[in-house]
């Protein structure tokens, strides 16, 4: 989304990680289990990148079908179209579990995958699905781009799947990146190769901006300024070339990813994840980050505590849960969004467009949810007064709220 040409005011702090002294900070807990460990791993340049390269090494194609939960980003399906296969969506309960009946009832011979989403970090109920999938023949595929931490049933998240995915940028200070994992398949046949030098330094150049911009490194930041400054020299002569060479197609220097839109782009297919994304994703202190982003849900959770109009999706933070957003089940959900992009508080409203093929009548439960649920940052890198301030925030939206009714 364009906040720019909605005439919103710029968000007041960073929706998603950024690099900073922080970040480096270890903590003094243990490592909560990863997708990384989950088994052999590729990175790649995207989420759904990954999942195209599991549904090639499932052998997806043409006739076959592949369920996808209706409570979706419009990015995990193209990856099936790409495979010449057809997506069928299924339901989930209000509490985002999926509904084991209504799969049994929409699979079919030409079934061959199964989707399943660990929604904002909060693990589904592997066991079962596992077994769901094993009495058919039917290949799972773990969708962990909200939870790239975690565990359930004593067993790491990523291990369940025959293959797993998950985004980096959701939950590193990354300018790209996602991970193709497989604890049951070898992943020898995907080779990958670098991107280019461009792809490079801008995955770099990218998260220090990025870092600038919301008053983190800024003594870097002050350093710096000559390269940046270059560097968009640089790019503004690069762009007027091409605009003079019609016949040279403009390309993009990175992947359509979160942030970007829902695009899906072939010739990432075998690139490598950028070096820097590479080193902060394998080398930023996962006990830290992990620790942070539970203590910043349990504050907000604290805050929410009372506030009418809005209580959280779910009801605990289970021990082994790593959440990606704190997501917030609201009564007004249009006018509190409307109020809180006004103040500048950055939120996610996962699903709020979904595939447009998609019947819309598919589950009430997935339109109640991407309608309803405004979910807020959670992030490691927020500050203490980054959370006070969001609290207040939302406090004030609320009672905006009831004086208007
Ligand atoms: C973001 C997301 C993806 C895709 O990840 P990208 O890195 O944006 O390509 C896949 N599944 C879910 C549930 C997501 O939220």
């Amino acid at each position: 989304m364009n906040i720019a040409a909605m005439n919103l005011p710029r968000p007041r702090l960073p929706l998603a990680p950024v690099l900073s002294r922080d970040s480096l900070r270890a903590g003094s807990v243990a490592r909560p289990p990863s997708v990384l460990d989950a088994g052999q791993v590729r990175l790649v340049t995207s989420g759904r990148i990954a999942i195209a390269l599991a549904l090639e090494r499932m052998g997806v194609g043409a006739g076959d079908e592949v369920l996808l939960p209706a409570y979706h980003s419009p990015s995990m399906v193209p990856p099936v179209l790409w495979r010449q296969a057809t997506p069928r969506f299924y339901r989930l309960r209000a509490d985002t579990s999926v509904d084991l009946d209504d799969i049994t009832r929409r699979a079919t011979p030409a079934t061959r995958v199964l989707v399943v989403t660990h929604y904002f970090g909060f693990p589904q109920a592997m066991a079962a699905l596992r077994a769901w999938c094993d009495a058919r023949g039917i290949f799972l595929l773990e969708d962990c781009a909200h939870a790239f931490f975690g565990a359930v049933d004593g067993r790491p998240l990523g291990t369940w799947g025959d293959y797993a995915i998950a985004s980096s940028m959701k939950f590193f200070p990354v300018h790209e990146g996602g991970c193709l994992v497989s604890a049951r398949h070898r992943l020898d046949g995907v080779t990958l190769r670098g991107a280019g030098p461009g792809f490079e330094a801008k995955a770099l150049l990218a998260v220090l901006e990025t870092s600038f911009r919301h008053g983190r490194l800024a003594l870097l930041g002050r350093l710096l300024r000559p390269v940046l400054r270059l560097r968009d020299l640089a790019w503004g002569a690069l762009k007027r070339r091409r605009a003079a060479a019609p016949q040279a197609q403009a390309q993009a220097l990175a992947p359509a990813s979160s942030d970007s839109g829902f695009e899906f782009e072939p010739r990432w297919l075998d690139k490598r994840s950028a070096w820097f994304s590479r080193l902060l994703v394998r080398s930023l202190p996962r006990a830290a980050i992990g620790a942070r982003r539970r203590r910043h849900y349990q504050a907000l959770e604290q805050m929410v505590r009372g506030l009418p109009g809005c209580r959280p999706l779910y009801p605990t933070l289970p021990e082994g849960v790593y959440p990606w957003q704190f997501p917030l089940l609201c009564d007004d959900p249009e006018a509190l969004f409307m109020r809180l992009q006004q103040a500048g508080v950055p939120l996610v409203r996962f699903a709020w467009q979904r595939w447009p093929a998609m019947d819309a009548g598919t589950c009430e439960a997935s339109s109640m949810l991407a309608r309803s649920v405004l979910a807020l940052p959670c992030h490691q890198e927020l500050r203490a007064d980054e959370l006070e301030w969001i609290g207040v925030q939302l406090r004030q939206a609320l009672s905006m709220g009831a004086e208007a009714s």
